[in-house]
């Protein structure tokens, strides 16, 4: 601001001077300036002498110029070939130079036509493709030519110089095309070429995991560790994802000792990574080794309480009854006591083995904290067991159906949902990138279901006020109609209910049968009204 106004300033001082200057020399005739050349003699007033000192200037300049086109063609006669096309190329590069800068200045204010021919008229005068291929490649680019743009990396190949730019450009162009067999390639060539280039690092790990290349992406992942862009322990995940991945793989091929040294190797490169540990324990059970598998599985449970550690917890004693298995698992409660997933556990031990008082304290204050459709489904057990009225196992499922879900394997690139744990995302394509939590946003699951319910399964009720005053509209059989969501009767399947652990019941909710309209508004025990128009 304060440098504008002094440049300003500056300025108007200039012009006035000069205008002073001027006025004075016009004025004052003073002293003439004369020159003779031998009997010729001028005489030149004041303003007409500043004229000519500035044509005696152009005039040097001129001969400047010429004298050294003189001296190139002397040089030319004398047998310096190259000298008078060295005079003029002088000339060439200067405005090739121009042209490829004000190339440049297009290209970054977005002028990619203006650009493309600037980068022509570059090279006309400088015959420098790997300059100004540059600019057309990426002048194209920015027009959408995008078969031009392909012409020009392809060329940019030719020159080593410029190899990598152009397999680059060709890569963005296949992984643009979802041509991931020819990206792979290209990737492997950039990545040969540039050995430390982090995004094509990122760019063929990425493919490599998709193809299930497991063996390259481990080699691409170390290249990555030992240039320093990736911390010790995600490398150390990363690479165990990987190795738990061919593991799998084997598993998928019939090679089961490959598949179990696979998980045991994945399990100890990142001791806390849920399905290495799930998948070494059993590993370590086919060999006959349930200490080895409960070592491993307490150290993940842990770091990381997840529902398919304690049901490899279960397979260790697969025939103990509930009393033994309660025991048992107190070991793995213990470590993580205040955990939702430990409490939830025991509130399921505590069902199997009928004590349902216990299975109620242990879920605790989580049915008004952390209401999730599992801890509700829990206490519609809970319920059942105690003898509660239907009404009340009903309302407990009714809520279920409505509750958030709790935490899932979600992908942390592009929030996807995912059922089971996988290396790479399903919807994303990102590699490693899934994490157990809870989904954001995760309050209702089926809000425009539930308010079809009512009619399904009687409007929901609080424990307390269960007794009277249910409407009698809806049927009176909600296990026929809620089969799936109703854990077994505990009292006829004691010993079998830990293996449902893993997946739990909230995950096969099933969808309520209509669901495009809005709550029916249920009167004194009476539907009134269904539907009358959608919501917005
Ligand atoms: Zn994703």
């Amino acid at each position: 601001m304060l440098w504008s106004l002094l440049k300003i300033l500056i300025f108007v001082a200039l012009v006035a001077a000069l205008a002073l200057g001027a006025g004075y020399l016009m004025e004052s005739g003073g002293p003439d300036l004369r020159i003779a050349f031998g009997p010729v003699e001028f005489t030149l007033g004041p303003l007409q002498a500043v004229i000519a000192a500035l044509v005696l200037v152009v005039l040097v300049w001129l001969v400047l110029k010429l004298a050294g086109l003189v001296v190139a063609a002397l040089k030319f006669l004398n047998g310096d070939e190259t000298a008078l096309t060295r005079y003029f190329h002088r000339n060439r590069e200067r405005r090739g130079y121009d042209a490829l800068a004000q190339g440049m200045l297009a290209l970054a204010s977005g002028e990619g036509r203006l650009a493309m021919s600037k980068a022509a008229k570059a090279e006309r005068f400088l015959q420098r493709p790997e300059l100004t291929n540059l600019i057309s490649a990426q002048a194209a680019e920015m027009t959408g030519d995008r078969k031009k743009a392909e012409e020009i990396y392809k060329r940019l190949l030719n020159d080593d110089r410029t190899r990598f730019v152009g397999v680059r450009g060709l890569l963005k162009q296949k992984l643009e095309d979802g041509d991931t067999d020819t990206a792979l390639r290209l990737a492997e060539k950039a990545f040969d070429l540039k050995p430390r280039h982090t995004e094509i690092h990122d760019t063929l790990l990425r493919l490599q995991a998709e193809k299930e290349d497991w063996a390259g992406a481990r080699a691409t992942l170390g290249a990555k560790l030992k240039n320093g862009s990736l911390p010790r322990d995600v490398y150390n995940r990363r690479d165990a994802v990987l190795a738990l991945s061919k593991a799998r793989n084997a598993v998928v091929v019939g090679n089961s000792d490959q598949a179990r040294e696979g998980a045991i190797e994945a399990n100890r490169l990142s001791p806390s990574l849920v399905p290495a540990a799930v998948m070494a324990a059993r590993a370590y059970l086919d060999q006959g080794k349930p200490r080895q598998a409960t070592r491993i599985l307490k150290k993940a449970w842990s770091a990381n309480p997840h529902p398919d550690l304690a049901a490899a917890f279960a397979d260790i004693v697969p025939d103990e009854t509930p009393s033994q298995r309660l025991k048992r698992f107190r070991a793995l409660i213990r470590l993580t006591p205040d955990d939702p997933e430990a409490r939830m556990l025991l509130a399921e031990l505590e069902i199997a083995n009928k004590d349902f008082p216990a299975a109620r304290k242990a879920l605790g204050d989580l049915v008004e904290d952390a209401p999730t459709a599992r801890v509700l489904t829990l206490m519609a057990a809970i319920e059942r067991g105690e003898g509660s009225d239907d009404a009340v196992v009903r309302a407990w499922l009714t809520k279920a159906l409505s509750a958030p879900r709790g935490p899932q394997w979600i992908c942390d690139n592009c929030q996807a949902v995912h059922a089971n744990w996988a290396p790479v995302c399903d919807n994303c394509g990102s590699f490693d990138t899934l994490s157990w939590r809870t989904p954001l946003g995760d309050e209702a699951s089926m809000p425009a279901a539930t308010g079809m319910l009512p009619l399904i399964v009687g409007t929901p009720q609080t424990s307390t006020a269960a007794a009277g005053g249910m409407p009698e509209t809806p049927s009176e059989t909600p296990s026929e109609t809620l089969p799936e969501t109703t854990p077994e009767a505990p009292t006829e399947t004691p010993a079998a209910a830990p293996q449902g652990i893993p997946s739990g019941s909230p995950d096969e909710t099933p969808e309520p049968t209509p669901a495009e309209d809005e709550p029916p508004k249920v009167v004194e025990g009476e539907v009134v009204a269904l539907g009358g128009g959608r919501e917005t």
